[in-house]
C-alpha cells in the first residue's frame, strides 16, 4: 500500500479530542455529531449552553487544554480574535484551529497568522446550509490553510457536513462564503421584486414560477427557496416567513462582503445595494427575525415611490 494511503486510513479512524467554543443554534448540533461520531468532545460556550455527547468545560483554556483539534462558532470577528487570543496559548504544540464562523477576511488571516506564530496549524472553514444542515451532518464547508491543516480537519468536515472544498491559503474560505452570500443576497432581492412585479402584471404567481423555474431566470432562491407561499419548493415563506437563515443574519453577511470589497477595491454595486436594502429592511421595517426570503411581502406592500 503506498505510504500515503496507510497514513490517511490510519488518522480517519483516530479518535481525537476536539474542544469546541461556541455551542449556539449551530455549534451545538456540528459537536453533537462529533460526539455521536466517537470523538472525545469538550464544549464551551459563556452562555453555559451544551450538546448532546459533549462535556462542558468550566473555562475556555480547561476545553482546549490537550486537544487535537479546537472548532470554533462564534457569533463575528471580534469575538473570534478575543477568543483566539486566550485558546492559542493554552493549545498543545501542532494542534490545529478551525474557525468554521462566519468572520470578515481579515480577521481570519490575522487568527491564523497568530496561531501559526504559535506553532499551531489553522483553518478558516465557514459553512453552508443552515441549523437544517447542522443537525443532519449535510453542511458545505469551503476552507482556507495550508494543505497539512486541511488534511487534518477533513475527517471531521466529513462528518458534520457533506461537501467540503479547499479553497486556497487562509482567508480564503471566509471569502467564498461571502462571495456566494452576496449573490444570494442580491438573487433573492432580485427574485422577490420579479414576484411583486408579476402580481401588479396580473401573473398568477404559480405561472410565474412555472416559467421562471424552467427558464433562464432561474435560481437557487426561485427553484429551492421559494419566496412566495404555496408555490414551488416548501420553504419559510410556507411558514410564515420565521427563519430559516434570519434577515440579519444576510444583512451580517452582505456587510462582511462589502467590508471586503471596500478592502480590495473591487467594484460591487449590486451587492452594496442588497446590503443597503437588508439593511433598510432590518433596521427600519420590523425585518429582523423574518426569514430573508421576507423581502417579498416587503416588496409587495409598496409602490414605485
Ligand atoms: P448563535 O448566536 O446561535 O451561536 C453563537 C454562540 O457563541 C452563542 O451560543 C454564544 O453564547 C457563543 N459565544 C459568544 N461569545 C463567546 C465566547 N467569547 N466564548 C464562547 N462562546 C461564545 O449563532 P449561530 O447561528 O450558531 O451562528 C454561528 C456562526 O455561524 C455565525 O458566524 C454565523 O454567521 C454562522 N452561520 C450561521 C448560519 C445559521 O443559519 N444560523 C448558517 C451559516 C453560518
Amino acid at each position: 500500500m503506498p505510504l500515503g494511503a496507510d497514513k490517511l486510513s490510519f488518522e480517519e479512524t483516530t479518535t481525537m479530542q476536539i474542544a469546541f467554543i461556541g455551542l449556539g443554534n449551530m455549534g451545538a448540533p456540528m459537536a453533537a455529531n462529533l460526539a455521536k461520531a466517537g470523538h472525545t468532545v469538550i464544549g464551551f460556550d459563556t452562555a453555559g449552553t451544551t450538546a448532546e455527547g459533549v462535556t462542558n468545560a468550566a473555562t475556555v483554556s480547561e476545553a482546549v487544554t490537550g486537544a487535537d483539534v479546537v472548532i470554533t462558532m462564534l457569533p463575528n470577528g471580534a469575538i473570534l480574535r478575543g477568543v483566539a487570543d486566550q485558546v492559542i496559548p493554552a493549545m498543545k504544540p501542532g494542534a490545529t484551529l478551525v474557525d468554521c464562523s462566519t468572520v470578515d477576511v481579515d480577521s481570519a488571516r490575522a487568527v491564523a497568522e497568530q496561531a501559526q506564530a504559535a506553532g499551531l496549524k489553522a483553518v478558516d472553514a465557514p459553512v453552508s446550509g443552515g441549523v437544517g444542515g447542522a443537525t443532519a451532518g449535510t453542511l458545505t464547508f469551503m476552507a482556507g490553510g495550508t494543505e497539512d491543516a486541511f488534511h487534518v480537519a477533513k475527517p471531521l468536515f466529513d462528518i458534520m457536513g457533506q461537501k467540503a472544498v479547499h479553497c486556497g491559503a487562509s482567508g480564503a474560505g471566509q471569502a467564498a462564503k461571502i462571495c456566494n452570500n452576496m449573490i444570494l443576497g442580491v438573487t433573492m432581492i432580485a427574485t422577490c421584486e420579479a414576484f411583486a412585479l408579476a402580481d401588479k402584471l396580473g401573473l398568477d404567481r404559480q405561472k410565474m414560477f412555472d416559467v421562471v423555474s424552467t427558464s433562464s431566470g432561474y435560481s437557487w432562491t426561485m427553484n429551492a427557496y421559494t419566496p412566495a407561499p404555496g408555490v414551488g419548493a416548501t420553504s419559510p415563506a410556507d411558514n410564515g416567513y420565521k427563519p430559516g437563515f434570519a434577515s440579519e443574519l444576510m444583512l451580517k453577511d452582505l456587510r462582511l462582503s462589502q467590508q471586503a470589497a471596500e478592502s480590495a477595491d473591487a467594484d460591487t454595486p449590486m451587492g452594496q445595494l442588497a446590503a443597503a436594502l437588508y439593511e433598510q429592511f432590518v433596521e427600519r421595517e420590523n425585518g429582523k427575525g423574518m426569514d430573508f426570503s421576507a423581502m417579498l411581502p416587503r416588496f409587495e406592500k409598496r409602490g414605485r415611490g
